[in-house]
């Protein structure tokens, strides 16, 4: 096992980028229940800040800084299951929360080449979600702009109308038909 010092030296040289950090943090946080909350990118510096319901990174943030707020996120939980959470400003920076971290890191570690090919298979289809939608739209565009578009517009108008007219005739002939019955009750004045 690695001293401490020497791997949370490790995990501070380490960045990754904001949107491999959220990928992080949700599988962080599924795997210690954590509450879902934000995840907010602030500044550069590599700080940071958690609370039950958000937490916040710097850009780029070092996986050690991770580790750091991901570890007060499992000491919320543990303080709210205990229900001493209110009871008092409790210190955040304890030797508990110096173990959470070093399990935490532990864990990243672990999985930390996993995620990176997940994380890329989930940006690669994000993108071809995107370019997709782009290439349907332009294709729309195009269509808007040719004869073919034109005529198929004035072909839909031409069924509507026909429709309407069928119906009016329909209409009318009924009237006729109403008028005709009532002819005969009506008795010519003589
Ligand atoms: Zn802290």
């Amino acid at each position: 096992m690695m001293p401490d010092e020497q791997l949370f030296e490790k995990a501070a040289g380490q960045h990754v980028d904001d949107g491999f950090a959220e990928f992080i943090v949700s599988r962080l946080r599924w795997s210690y229940r954590l509450p879902e909350s934000e995840v907010q990118f602030r500044g550069h510096g590599d700080g940071g800040h958690c609370s039950i319901d958000r937490i916040q990174l710097s850009h780029n943030p070092s996986l050690n800084l991770i580790a750091h707020e991901i570890a007060h996120g499992r000491q919320y939980r543990r303080r709210i299951k205990k229900g001493y959470l209110e009871v008092g400003r409790k210190k955040w920076h304890t030797k508990q929360h110096h173990r959470l971290m070093r399990r935490t890191l532990e864990y990243i570690y672990k999985h930390l080449d996993n995620w990176s090919v997940e994380y890329a298979v989930e940006v690669k289809g994000r993108q071809t979600r995107l370019e997709q939608r782009i290439e349907r739209l332009e294709a729309k565009e195009v269509y808007k702009l040719s004869p073919q578009y034109k005529l198929d517009q004035l072909r839909k108008r031409e069924k509507k109308l026909a429709t309407k007219l069928k119906r009016t005739q329909t209409a009318l002939k009924k009237v006729q038909r109403r008028i005709k019955i009532w002819e005969k009750k009506v008795t010519p004045i003589q």
